[in-house]
């Protein structure tokens, strides 16, 4: 009966609340911080659509909700989001599957585990005959509850993420040949008690690289559909963190065939846990500063990691900036910190005026402080000027070039330092509030330091005060002897 359908218009709903969900930062996520996309309008511009209208597909749009990386979200904003979809779902009509948008390490206040709660409550409404494919970061952190509720899922593979749109088109393209072929998807999990940060496990260099690189050819193999290795996002102090594989075959009967390709994957992952390092030299903020003036490369970035904004720190620590005041660095650009108040003074003095004030420590009260700082204002973006939250302000701080932003930004591309009118290889150091590199400044720097700082984004897992997660993971509990069978 399935095989007729190759006919019909298949109908499939999409959805989605993408979030990575920081629980030791203090920075809840709240409304203003997602965007979000309804109706046509989740349509526009978007590889996966395109693969699906090609398909003669019915796409029933609701809401799509995204919000950067931060912390917890706030109960009531994801059961507006939540009610909003499972309202849409009822009205939708007959539906032959559901494509779900995801990040997949969200967590939302007052829940032990959102994520399987929204796709339970979803098959509660449409049953086990439609079919749900989701598309992930490979940081999320899947729960078993969560998996049992889907038929397909698919990851990034690739860690500083270039294939967004395509892993996207693929869990489509896979709800879509089900669907057309009558396919029963089954998916195998293999759970790798690791907690390692997203700058362990990049997926460019070793051992990440070739274990990764052996996705494509698992997905071809006979009865088999798609593979993805799941780095998992550690600060989340959660049961569910972890890394995971994940395999799904076309049918429960090839499950042996997928369990043995995950536990493959697992156990080649479990034996290199101690080669997944950091790729670039790290170390103290001192350390790290010394090493850039050193360094014959005429500009060298730094992140400053344990204010990682784009993992859910606030972005408010001056501590890399006490150390560069403190060590007299000059031809600096520090991009940025984030104090709307110190924003505000600039905007009442004007360009060309001197400030002496405090910075930073207004949200991380944990790790940040007040810092005293006397500067120069060079520029105020119209923003600044307008209020309106993408304000900006650069200072000459004793010979620091200093971004001052009004709300949490990251300085990922090209474009964002052009928004401030600076060109980061004007400098011999750009201070960057980032773990890893994101793709193109990854390929624009030429060379590229981590300081260990503190912050709600500590790359020393060892460090963080962890009390859910299974506490014999590695590196927490090095003795941990595991095998993926
Ligand atoms: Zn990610």
């Amino acid at each position: 009966m399935q095989i007729n359908r190759v006919y019909e218009k298949l109908r499939i709903f999409t959805c989605g609340i993408r979030h990575e969900s920081n629980t030791f930062s203090t920075l809840p996520t709240s409304e203003a911080n997602f965007s979000i996309v309804r109706g046509a309008d989740v349509l526009k511009d978007q590889e996966w659509v395109k693969v699906a209208e090609k398909e003669g597909i019915e796409l029933i749009p609701s809401l799509h909700a995204y919000a950067w990386p931060g912390g917890v979200v706030e109960r009531s904003i994801f059961e507006k989001y939540k009610n909003e979809i499972l309202e849409d779902l009822k009205k939708a009509g007959n539906l032959d599957g559901i494509y779900l948008d995801m990040h997949g390490a969200l967590h939302v206040e007052g829940y032990d585990d959102a994520q399987a709660t929204f796709i339970k409550e979803i098959r509660d409404i449409v049953g086990d005959r439609v079919m749900i494919s989701g598309s992930f970061d490979l940081h999320g952190n899947l729960s078993p509850d969560f998996v049992k509720s889907i038929n397909i899922l698919t990851g990034y593979r690739t860690a500083p993420h270039r294939d967004g749109a395509e892993t996207k088109a693929r869990a489509i393209s896979m709800l879509i040949e089900s669907l057309k072929k009558g396919l029963k998807p089954h998916i195998e999990t293999v759970i790798i008690p690791i907690l390692i940060p997203g700058e362990k496990g990049i997926t460019e260099v070793e051992p990440l690289h070739s274990i990764y690189a052996q996705i494509p050819e698992i997905a071809k193999k006979h009865g088999l559909m798609d593979a993805s290795i799941f780095v998992g996002y550690a600060w989340a102090d959660l049961p569910r963190s972890a890394m995971r594989v994940f395999v799904v075959a076309n049918d429960a009967k090839y499950a042996e065939s997928a369990k043995a390709e995950a536990q493959s994957l697992a156990q080649q992952i479990w034996d290199k846990r101690a080669d997944m390092k950091l790729d670039v030299p790290s170390g103290s903020i001192d350390d790290m500063i010394a090493l850039a003036n050193k360094s014959e490369k005429k500009t060298v970035f730094i992140s400053d990691s344990g204010d990682n904004t784009t993992a859910g720190a606030p972005g408010d620590n001056p501590q890399v900036l006490a150390a560069l005041l403190k060590n007299k660095t000059k031809n600096v650009l520090f991009a940025g910190i984030v104090d709307a108040d110190f924003l505000a003074q600039c905007v009442a003095l004007g360009v060309g005026k001197e400030i002496k004030s405090t910075i930073g420590g207004k949200v991380d009260k944990t790790f940040g402080f007040a810092l005293p700082v006397k500067g120069k204002i060079e520029f105020l973006s119209p923003d600044s000027i307008m209020q309106t939250d993408r304000g900006a302000a650069v200072l000459n701080v004793e010979g620091v070039k200093l971004v001052v932003m009004k709300t949490r930004r990251s300085f990922v591309t090209k474009v964002d330092f052009e928004e401030v009118k600076l060109n980061p290889l004007d400098y011999k150091i750009v201070v960057v509030k980032l773990g890893y590199l994101y793709p193109e400044l990854r390929d624009l720097a030429p060379e590229h330091l981590m300081a260990l700082t503190s912050g709600f984004c500590n790359l020393e897992m060892t460090s963080l005060p962890f009390k859910n997660v299974d506490l014999k993971s590695y590196p927490l509990d090095i003795s941990r002897e595991w095998n993926a069978q």
